[in-house]
């Protein structure tokens, strides 16, 4: 059994499969080789070394020991079936193009032993290759997509964790968990323990908070970052402690009906995995072509202060230090943050992307990629370029009280709240905070003259 991004028990089909054949082998590998410029970002790591921890101590529970190793899977996965006499390698399907490329390697070298690598789903509620329009092509737009997936019906239910594994007799050794240097020495992490617990424990506990009142609530309150109105459950999906089809049933019997918000955002999930599956080129390329000869202005020391949170924009820079900090942003903040960075500053989308991928613990190939082109303008189903945030409206809108800025900028929490948004209009800007880097019309404008040369190039 390789466990990839699926570092659970319950409901899992890989695993389930593998302990109907027989004896089990649980096995982890770290192979940022084949991930190349993708191998995880560090707030990742820092996830995956406690996920690990967690998912390696159920294991040992029912009896069969995780196995973790580092390196080129392709060699190892194969190298090990063979020693290890394996009828099958089981794991569930991954959507990224490198780990497909490295699956189909595999598949190839475990064939010419007479064996196969067996993917199963688990990772997503449906498969994208499954799924087409009438006309037998890929989804590129949301709603048509949404409105399929709700059409199909009710996912199956989730299927129970197994009580107990035959563990191998002679199971090969594996490597400590703390070997695969999956924490930053520079401990910069430190904070994010206050704000998370990773592991299957952790994502049922997390859900159990949100509960049938996030739920209830969630419609009016998901936009607004200074209350805690959506789940937070975003890096447990990632790392496939829980599943989105368990987390679907559960927001089912929490009172999630119909269509409801909550399930629309799952299926925004879904639908950055079927870009990423039938684009391959999302996280490197604009998927509209045109915006490949964007007039970006790069500029380091931009991406910088942005990077630090020194925009001179409560609301961006808060949003910036809550990343810093947790390893998380709000959505809402992701998008005004994100739009800054693209529009205002004429920054590379691409270049805000491997920041997030970097810091996010939920930094996941297909949402980053296709929310970072989304905000671009350039992604399959963006919003037109010609929108542009405002920053201090949407402060303004979505932190009406200033308890986000207020909690994440400390050189602001006295600014009264009428300048909180704006605080360069403070009779006495307060100390230590940054005048704005841009001014919002000026940035406004330049946004739109470049994307207006991009349409008299065409
Ligand atoms: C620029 C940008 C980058 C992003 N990068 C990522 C990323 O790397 N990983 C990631 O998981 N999400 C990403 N998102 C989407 C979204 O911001 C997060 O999924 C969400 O904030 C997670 O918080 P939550 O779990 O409380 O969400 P909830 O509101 O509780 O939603 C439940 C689940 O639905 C999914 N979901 C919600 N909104 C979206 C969305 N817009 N797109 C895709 N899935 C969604 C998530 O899995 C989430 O856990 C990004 C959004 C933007 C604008």
């Amino acid at each position: 059994m390789w466990f990839r991004q699926d570092l659970r028990l319950a409901d899992n089909p890989a695993l389930l499969a593998a302990a109907a054949e027989g004896p089990v082998l649980p096995v982890f590998i770290l192979d940022d080789g084949a991930a190349g410029r993708w191998a995880y970002g560090g707030a990742q790591r820092w996830w995956l070394h406690h996920s690990l921890a967690a998912l390696a101590q159920g294991l040992a529970g029912l009896g069969a020991p995780l196995v973790l190793l580092r390196g080129d899977a392709a060699r190892l996965i194969p190298e090990l079936a063979e020693r290890v006499g394996a009828g099958a390698v089981h794991a569930a399907r991954l959507y990224e193009p490198w780990a497909r490329r490295r699956d189909e390697a595999i598949h190839r070298a475990l064939s010419a032993q007479g064996r196969a690598l067996v993917l199963h789903p688990g990772v997503l509620l449906h498969e994208p290759h499954r799924l087409r329009t009438r006309e037998g092509r890929a989804y590129g737009v949301y709603t048509p997509f949404a409105r399929a997936l709700f059409a199909l019906g009710e996912p199956p239910p989730p299927l129970p964790a197994p009580t107990a594994l035959r563990p191998l007799s002679d199971a090969p050794p594996g490597m400590a968990l703390e070997a695969l240097g999956l924490l930053d020495p520079r401990g910069w992490w430190r904070g994010f323990h206050d704000r998370w617990e990773p592991g299957e424990a952790g994502a049922a506990r997390r859900l159990d908070r949100f509960g049938a009142g996030g739920i209830a609530a969630y419609a009016s309150r998901r936009n607004l970052p200074g209350l805690p109105g959506t789940s937070g459950l975003s890096p447990h999906l990632r790392w496939g402690e829980i599943s989105p089809r368990q987390l679907w049933h559960a927001a089912r019997a929490l009172g999630a009906a119909g269509e409801h918000p909550f399930l629309k955002e799952i299926l925004w999930r879904e639908f950055s995995y079927h870009l990423l599956w039938h684009r391959p080129e999302l996280p490197e390329a604009p998927l509209q072509p045109a915006f490949a000869r964007f007039p970006w202005v790069r500029d380091p020391a931009l991406l910088r202060a942005w990077q630090r949170g020194r925009t001179g924009y409560p609301i961006v820079d808060a949003g910036m230090r809550e990343l810093w900090q947790t390893g998380w942003m709000h959505n809402r903040v992701r998008m005004i943050a994100a739009s800054f960075l693209v529009k205002h500053l004429l920054q590379p989308w691409q270049d805000g992307a491997a920041w997030f991928w970097d810091t996010l613990v939920d930094g996941d190939l297909a949402s980053n990629s296709a929310s970072w082109q989304w905000v671009a303008g350039c992604g399959a189903d963006a919003a037109p370029y010609v929108r542009i945030f405002n920053p201090i409206l949407q402060g303004e809108k979505f932190d009406p009280e200033g308890a986000y800025v207020r909690r994440f900028l400390p050189e602001l929490a006295d600014l009264p709240l009428r300048f909180l948004h704006r605080p360069w209009e403070a009779p006495s800007p307060p100390r230590g905070y940054p005048a704005p880097i841009i001014g919002h019309a000026e940035g406004r404008a330049r946004a739109l003259a470049a994307y207006a040369s991009l349409k008299t190039a065409a």
